[in-house]
């Protein structure tokens, strides 16, 4: 229902790019050229998504193997993408919001193949004064549209225990420190393959925290979607 309205919506108003502004023709929210600008060629580490020179598994993922099966992204975090991403976050920008769920849609599907699509989506959550704050919840935004897209439900028994002022300029041992035991996750899981979703991932702190506290509530994989990816700090 609600994808057959976008259509419909999308037919009576043809769409803009949310980038260019050129319209799309088509059912879109980036147009092909756009869309295709930030198509991802980057060769990355086959467990968290860090760019690499060639597949397979990054050192960090080697030594300390994460608690989560796979990540999938749609592109490196740089600009356009990064635009959007900030569009999104702190302008409720809910177009380019759609726009980069259905990038990282088209890098779902087909990395899937052979491969079984997660059974619901846990949105990473903002601690509450966050979202009252900022008024909604990015993540919470695009794990929406990929539900409807896929026909996966999204899972809401996470809420985030400690409020974060920023985690910029902390290395990655401290983010780490940090950010454990900070996700209280009703143990409503029970053997569920779950894929969480985020805007960005930088150090994987977060979604490593999040993903063992769902694996403690029972989940029996946890995959993660992120839109962008950025290239590890020191
Ligand atoms: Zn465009
Ligand atoms: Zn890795």
């Amino acid at each position: 229902m609600a994808i057959g309205l976008r259509n419909l919506s999308f037919l009576l108003l043809p769409g803009r790019c949310v980038l260019c502004e050129l319209p799309t023709l088509r059912s879109a929210d980036l147009c092909l050229t756009c869309e295709q600008a930030m198509a991802d060629r980057q060769s990355r580490c086959q467990c968290c998504a860090l760019p690499l020179p060639a597949p397979g598994w990054c050192g960090e993922c080697q030594r300390d193997t994460p608690p989560f099966t796979r990540t999938i992204t749609g592109c490196d975090y740089r600009d356009p993408a990064r635009t959007l991403v900030l569009r999104l976050k702190h302008q409720r920008d809910l177009a380019a919001g759609r726009a980069l769920a259905q990038l990282l849609y088209h890098h779902i599907t087909p990395n899937y193949v052979g491969d079984n699509l997660p059974d619901g989506l846990v949105a990473v959550p903002q601690h509450w004064r966050r979202t009252l704050a900022r008024g909604f919840n990015q993540a919470r935004e695009l794990a929406n549209h990929l539900g409807t897209e896929l026909g996966i439900p999204v899972i809401d028994n996470s809420r985030r225990l400690r409020h974060h002022p920023s985690q910029q300029g902390q290395n990655r041992q401290a983010r780490l420190r940090n950010i454990k035991g900070s996700f209280d996750v009703r143990k409503t899981l029970d053997r569920r393959h779950v894929a969480i979703v985020d805007d960005v991932m930088t150090t994987g702190s977060t979604v490593r925290a999040l993903a063992l506290s769902l694996q403690e509530a029972g989940a029996d994989r946890v995959d993660v979607w992120c839109v962008a990816r950025t290239a590890l700090e020191k």
